[in-house]
């Protein structure tokens, strides 16, 4: 246990350094009443079980998601969920895309190798996979920790017969944000204010969870390496015992009935707190987010983020997109990549691939259904044409 507290120190303290090298433009400021803004810092590092060496992937900060409604333009260009662990792991995946095209070109890389005998790629047997994240993921894990002076009075005022907790009156499955607060163990939309537009984004426990079965991979990554990628650890500051038994009930109330592998993750407690994370309830969160990517060799991009494209090339909801907004981990970059290494899906759209992927269709409907008897509820379809 001590060795393990250790680690998720280490790790803590990397990430930390890390995050203090990001451009200050890409951090929370003080606003001009004084009041500093808060974000959530996360980041994914693999754990070299040989040497015990820690590698640094992705981290991201980001506490915003896009309304529903925005997405009608994106093209693939929009991240749908600027929060911060789930970014990370887009840049996870960035990250194995532009390993695989390095092999492709024959140069050397550290996370991924080629198959033996074999078309695919694998990523490295020996490195585990841990998420650092510097507060609980938003929706029913973070529920279970909150004390009942953190919610708002609406958020407890709705109960089951109120129609107003659900996106669609046939589905009282998923709910909406944190509304009907003390019904625990259902999937939720990201939190976010009564009066904001709807997001149909899942919270990120939701999407934590059913990663223990599905992966972190995603459709084009699963594609090219040979055997999935789980998280083996996920790192929060200050989590009790209490809160890992939590964690675990809530992951497992969801997957009752569920049968298949479940990869489970083993939660880890560190005392390092991260220095921009909220800590009085007068705070405000930043509206900028950030994510990093380090691709090897020394080699890394930073770039920040404002509603879901890079900062600086956001237009009003009525305008077309600008070219070049999109960010390196958005589906549109992501596509572009794998399209240079997989040439026989150019003509392809990036919505009918995904499709074609039976097997793996197949794995997160069957989540799904376990995760709500009532049925999904997606966000707007936004595909990359060929
Ligand atoms: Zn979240």
């Amino acid at each position: 246990m001590a060795q393990e507290h250790q680690l998720a120190d280490r790790i803590a303290d990397l990430l930390q350094q890390k995050y203090d090298t990001l451009k200050s433009s890409s951090k929370p400021v003080a606003r001009s009443n004084g009041i500093k803004e808060w974000t959530v810092f996360a980041g994914i590092v693999a754990i070299n079980t040989d040497t015990n060496d820690l590698r640094v992937i992705s981290l991201a900060t980001g506490v915003k998601a896009l309304p529903n409604k925005e997405l009608e333009r994106s093209g693939g260009k929009m991240l749908h969920d600027g929060h911060a662990e789930i970014v990370a792991l887009r840049g996870f995946n960035t990250v194995i895309l532009q390993q695989i095209y390095q092999l492709k070109n024959g140069e050397e890389t550290d996370l991924v190798i080629h198959s033996k005998d074999s078309e695919y790629y694998s990523f490295k047997s020996n490195l585990k996979i841990a998420l650092y994240i510097s507060q609980l993921p938003c929706g029913d894990i973070s529920m279970r920790m909150l004390k009942e002076r953190d919610i708002a009075p609406e958020e407890l005022a709705i109960k089951d017969e109120d129609s107003i907790q659900y996106i669609n009156q046939d589905n009282k499955t998923i709910l909406r944000g944190r509304l009907n607060f003390n019904k625990k163990g259902y999937v939720r939309t990201k939190p976010g204010r009564l009066d904001s537009q709807l997001t149909k984004s899942k919270s990120c426990s939701d999407k934590l969870c059913m990663k223990q079965y599905t992966s972190i991979l995603n459709c084009l990554t699963f594609q090219l390496l040979e055997q999935p990628v789980y998280l083996d650890y996920m790192i929060v500051p200050g989590m009790t015992t209490e809160m890992k038994e939590d964690i675990d009930l809530c992951f497992n109330k969801q997957f009752e009935r569920c049968v298949g592998t479940r990869h489970e993750v083993c939660y880890l407690s560190t005392s390092k707190e991260f220095k921009d994370t909220r800590n009085t309830s007068d705070q405000e969160p930043s509206a900028i987010g950030a994510i990093k990517v380090f691709i090897g060799q020394g080699n890394s991009i930073e770039q920040t983020i404002l509603n879901g494209v890079k900062n600086g090339s956001y237009t009003k909801k009525n305008k077309p997109l600008r070219k070049n907004c999109e960010t390196l981990v958005s589906r549109f970059s992501q596509w572009q990549i794998f399209k240079e290494i997989e040439p026989k899906y150019s003509q392809m759209s990036y919505l009918d691939f995904k499709q074609s992927q039976h097997e793996r269709r197949k794995l997160i409907d069957y989540t799904r259904s376990k995760m709500s008897p009532d049925g999904w509820i997606s966000t707007q379809e936004d595909d990359c044409l060929p």
